[in-house]
């Protein structure tokens, strides 16, 4: 793309005041309002406010512009996508990061800092470290690792507060006045970058949307395409405005409410599973009131739910995995489209679907590990478990585990464990009932148990020492064996082996205890690893209680070894 460059002055939205870029980058100095960069003269070629630009070293080639066609003909709509995915670190704003970077580096600035925990920082960080300017990134405490992994890998510094994202913020702020600092985010150069976006669609002969759809958070992505557009049609490269459409998910939606009531709201908090438009405080608000109300466009939210299914229609209709973000233009487009009927729109979809696979896993159900054998895998498909699991998605988990075609067997043996572990006063998490299910899938029907544990003491002793009494059925005659051990699981493993030992003794090579959700009451796993000689086995138990399930799995491990000593 073509970009020229020509004086320009930043002014604050509310006021006109003009601002001096050596003083400010972000708020008017005067009233605290927005700022936005306004050129002395038009120009067909894209203004960037930087003299020495270079080129994008990152970007490769445009974010395709592709036409959705089963999707089109399902709605009668001509229904098009912008694969805004497609940018360096899977998301659109890598547009801004480039010119916020070179921005920094004009005004000489010694680093870069930013508040930011997901494609802000990474799309930053991977700009500061490609044109080589130290990179600051304020998270929150509780971020994950996966979530700042790009912004790692770049190089950034990652700076951990203790705090929510608001006290990041804050900090930071602080942090840029404390140096010679450069203050990225969703500031004045930002949407100069972004708003090539616009530029890039008239190139590839997108002039003739009715609408385009996009995804608002703090709105500057909005601001900056409306911006794109007057810019072109100023020039005269254009003679019409497509009318831009503002979506938030209902339980974030300071922006929408914002429109109807033409003045900027404030949320305490937001919550919603498109984390990346979650935004409390939509600092670019006035930009999207003033780019609805020049090209007469609208503004919707659209639910959870409607999220969850648009982001997987879009998946399986089209192929595109995105983020729960893009799915809110198809998801509005839906509720709609009676007014988009026979209408050309234009969908932004603004980030990948691998930036937030949890997403994904925390709306269906995983699928559960079997053994490696053929049996259980024709078992496991005609279970049910396969159709169930794709039924189930965005649903409630508990409402589909009634309906799994497990044979009788298995069914027994699945509600031996439920009732055991509701005895001890516990109810199973989803997470727990399907990591169960899984161990039950795996289960062998026709084990043969030659000994079961009736019941057990353990009584603690000297140095750690724990002495446990364990009375057994081995073939059907009832014995009572002691035994001492180092911990619990060591003691009363010994006390049951001295007698099973006799049957066919077996070695605990190795013990592992999974430990479900770290609650009080929580689902413990016990895989012990069993040998004897060469041979070794390995045996799962489940139980709330952790002996209980080492019980379990040494008693089923014995059964398992021995079945196949006979085989
Ligand atoms: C940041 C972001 C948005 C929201 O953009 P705003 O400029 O904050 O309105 C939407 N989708 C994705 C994937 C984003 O990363
Ligand atoms: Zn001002």
């Amino acid at each position: 793309m073509k970009s020229t460059y020509c004086d320009y002055e930043l002014r604050c939205l509310e006021n006109d005041h003009i601002n001096d870029e050596k003083e400010t980058t972000t708020y008017c100095t005067q009233c605290d309002s927005v700022l936005r960069v306004f050129y002395d003269e038009v120009s067909d070629d894209i203004q960037y406010p930087i003299k020495d630009i270079v080129e994008d070293p990152l970007k490769t080639h445009p974010s395709a512009l592709k036409k959705l066609d089963r999707l089109s003909k399902q709605y009668e709509a001509d229904l098009y996508a912008k694969l805004e995915f497609e940018h360096p670190t899977g998301c659109f704003k890598d547009r801004g990061s480039y010119i916020e970077v070179q921005k920094a580096l004009e005004l000489k600035a010694d680093a870069i800092c930013l508040a930011s925990t997901g494609n802000m920082a990474a799309s930053v960080a991977a700009y500061a470290c490609y044109f080589k300017i130290p990179c600051f990134v304020f998270v929150p405490e509780k971020t994950t690792d996966a979530k700042i992994a790009q912004a790692t890998i770049y190089d950034a510094n990652i700076i951990r507060i203790k705090g929510d994202f608001s006290t990041c913020e804050a900090l930071c702020r602080k942090f840029a006045k404390s140096g010679n600092y450069y203050l990225a985010g969703d500031y004045v150069f930002r949407e100069e970058g972004q708003k090539s976006f616009s530029y890039e669609l008239i190139e590839q002969g997108g002039d003739d949307f009715d609408y385009i759809f996009i995804p608002v958070g703090c709105g500057t992505n909005f601001g900056a395409i409306a911006k794109g557009f007057d810019e072109l049609k100023k020039s005269g490269r254009i003679d019409r405005i497509p009318q831009l459409i503002a979506i938030q998910p209902e339980q974030s939606s300071p922006v929408v409410e914002g429109i109807f009531k033409k003045k900027k709201i404030i949320k305490n908090q937001v919550n919603t599973m498109a984390q990346s438009v979650a935004a409390s405080d939509p600092v670019d608000f006035y930009k999207v009131l003033l780019g609805i109300e020049e090209t007469d466009g609208q503004a919707y939210t659209v639910t959870e739910d409607e999220i969850l299914q648009s982001l997987k229609e879009m998946a399986i209709e089209e192929g595109h995995f995105t983020e729960p973000a893009c799915a809110l233009p198809l998801a509005a487009f839906k509720n709609n489209s009676n007014t988009f009927k026979g209408k050309k729109c234009l969908f932004v979809l603004t980030g990948s679907g691998l930036k937030d696979t949890k997403v994904v896993a925390k709306h269906s159900l995983s699928s559960p590990v079997l053994s490696p054998k053929l049996e259980k895998v024709i078992n496991y498909i005609n279970s049910g478990y396969i159709d169930m699991q794709k039924n189930s998605w965005g649903k409630s988990r508990d409402t589909f585990m009634a309906n799994l075609k497990m044979d009788e067997d298995h069914e027994r043996l699945y509600n031996n464990y439920v009732s055991n572990i509701q005895k001890k006063g516990k109810t199973l998490s989803n997470n727990e009932i399907e990591v169960l299910q899984s161990l039950v899938f795996n289960e062998e029907l026709d084990l043969e148990y030659p000994a079961e544990v009736l019941d057990y003491k353990l009584t603690m002793r000297k140095h750690g020492l724990v002495q446990a009494a364990v009375k057994l059925n081995i073939k059907n005659e009832e014995v009572i064996t002691k035994a001492k051990g180092v911990g619990p699981i060591d003691a009363i493993l010994t006390a049951i082996k001295s007698e099973t030992d006799n049957l066919f003794p077996l070695e605990v090579s190795n013990h592992e205890v999974e430990i479900l959700s770290p609650d009080t009451d929580s689902l413990v796993v016990v895989t012990l690893t069993l040998t004897h000689g060469e041979q070794e086995w390995v045996s799962k138990g489940a139980s709330p209680d952790t002996i209980e399930a080492a019980v379990q799995a040494f008693v089923k491990g014995l059964a398992i070894a021995m079945k196949s000593e006979v085989a």
